[in-house]
């Protein structure tokens, strides 16, 4: 047996809720930050009752007790990168956002504002969004958001590229370092995503893929780009490298369970 110490490059903290089918939300993250060579923690923010076919029950964890779990993590490990998933609801985003604000380290900080399910269940209240909003993007480097979210967090409609880019520049004014809005859902057959911020601005543009299964790709994105940042590498690097990981973990899903299945976290980019 090969007893070597494992090397470890890139401590990620995923803050997220659980979905047990191991597809989305913290477990899928953690696979995802293992398979690219990061050490991953996790902290539950909600515990969800779902499988491949949808989600069937949430309930929040007691704010006290994710800041407690968060402490725990950061007063032991030296953790590189910070992702932030679904979150619930406005307790816990303030909850977080104040102990983030009083730490006096700086996280870089990767953010999914995960807001509904691909299957319709919403996973942030309302007020949760007003707040995301204003208590959490004043503190983000980097927020993900699908063209949904997007226009959620705008309250604009985004039908083309150009209003991708538009999208983009007015999250960076309400307070971010950096936005990367995935266009998947756009009508059409390419896949486009844009990338804008203070240093760095980009399009990618590639042939869509079939997807059978898809169940997490916004996990995996998140927590791919966050363990990338981690790694050192800059902001337009992680984003392409990143990119490549989830598109080959669509191309491998393996077929598990009934519904919209898990992508191949596993794979080697
Ligand atoms: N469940 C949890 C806990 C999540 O974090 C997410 C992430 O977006 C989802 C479900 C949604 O996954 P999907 O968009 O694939 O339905």
């Amino acid at each position: 047996m090969n007893n070597s110490v494992p090397k470890y490059s890139g401590r990620v903290l995923t803050i997220a809720g659980l979905d047990p089918s191991g597809g989305a939300g913290l477990l899928a993250d953690i696979k995802t930050i293992s398979a690219l060579g990061g050490f991953g923690c996790g902290v539950a923010t909600a515990l969800t009752v779902q499988n491949t076919v949808g989600v069937e029950g949430v309930e929040p964890v007691s704010t006290a007790l994710i800041i407690e779990q968060l402490n725990s993590v950061l007063d032991d490990i030296d953790i590189s990168a910070i992702k932030l998933g679904m979150l619930y609801d406005e307790n816990i985003i303030i909850a977080i956002s104040s102990a983030l604000n009083a730490m006096a380290k700086k996280y870089l900080l990767v953010l999914d504002p995960v807001i509904k399910s691909s299957s319709g269940k919403s996973l942030l209240s309302d007020n949760g969004v007003t707040h995301l909003r204003e208590k959490l993007l004043p503190l983000t480097t980097l927020i993900t958001p699908n063209i949904f979210e997007a226009e959620t967090l705008t309250g604009m409609k985004i039908k083309t590229q150009a209003q991708m880019q538009t999208a983009a520049k007015k999250l960076c004014e309400m307070g971010v370092e950096n936005a990367f809005i995935t266009g998947g859902h756009l009508d059409g057959d390419k896949a486009i995503d844009v990338l804008y911020g203070a240093e760095v601005e980009h399009v990618f543009e590639e042939k869509k893929l079939d997807a059978a299964n898809s169940h997490g790709t916004g996990c995996a994105l998140s927590s791919a780009i966050a363990t990338y940042l981690s790694q050192g590498d800059k902001m337009l690097d992680a984003c392409t490298k990143a990119k490549k990981y989830v598109y080959e973990a669509i191309r491998t899903a393996p077929n598990i369970g009934a519904g919209n299945g898990p992508i191949n976290h596993g794979v080697k980019p």
